[in-house]
């Protein structure tokens, strides 16, 4: 039997007989991007295109993060999924304190994005009014595709991230807009 098996891409370097060298950075982002252990914080009707895409159809485990965990210590990728309610905010903002560095996050749907369709005085307009917000997937509510989609990006972002750009001076002021030391 046939099988298609597919290898990360390898950093760019220099190789030759017996060696291969590249930049550290590389080797760690790459080590980082396909190792994302997901915490899901999923609150609606979202959340159903989450465990869709955890499932074996979409497998996000062939991303090397099929290891979800709700501690938040033991996570680098947080998923807002979902509706977040001015009483949840300080809620996520915890769990997002509470992830080490690197962390990175995701805003699923239209609901966490913007508020969606709940212009409300109870919903938040959006969790980047609470925490940074790297990457946003639209919709009401998104396909697996979609949330895969807005993984795949958050991998490049991991992958050419370099090691010290969370010691950087544009990172440590946006964590300071949100009040975050
Ligand atoms: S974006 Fe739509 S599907 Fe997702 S939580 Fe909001 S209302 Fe539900």
């Amino acid at each position: 039997m046939v099988r298609d098996i597919s290898i990360v891409d390898m950093p760019d370097g220099y190789q030759g007989e017996g060696f291969f060298a590249s930049k550290l950075s590389d080797v760690v982002g790459l080590a980082r991007k396909n190792s994302l252990w997901p915490l899901p914080f999923a609150t609606k009707c979202c959340g159903i295109e989450f465990m869709a895409t955890m499932a074996s159809h979409y497998d996000l485990a062939r991303f090397g993060s099929e290891r979800v965990g709700f501690s938040p210590r033991q996570c680098d990728l947080l998923m807002v999924i979902g509706l977040i309610s001015k009483k949840m905010a300080p809620v996520v903002r915890q769990v997002y304190l509470q992830m080490a560095e690197p962390r990175w996050v995701m805003a699923i749907g239209a609901c966490a994005s913007s508020g969606g369709i709940f212009d409300t005085y109870s919903v938040l307009q959006g969790v980047d009014q609470v925490i940074p917000v790297d990457v946003y997937v639209p919709g009401c509510p998104p396909r697996p595709e979609a949330i895969l989609d807005g993984f795949m990006k958050v991998q490049d972002i991991v992958g050419k991230e370099s090691l010290r750009r969370r010691n950087s001076e544009h990172y440590r002021k946006l964590l300071e807009s949100y009040g975050i030391q």
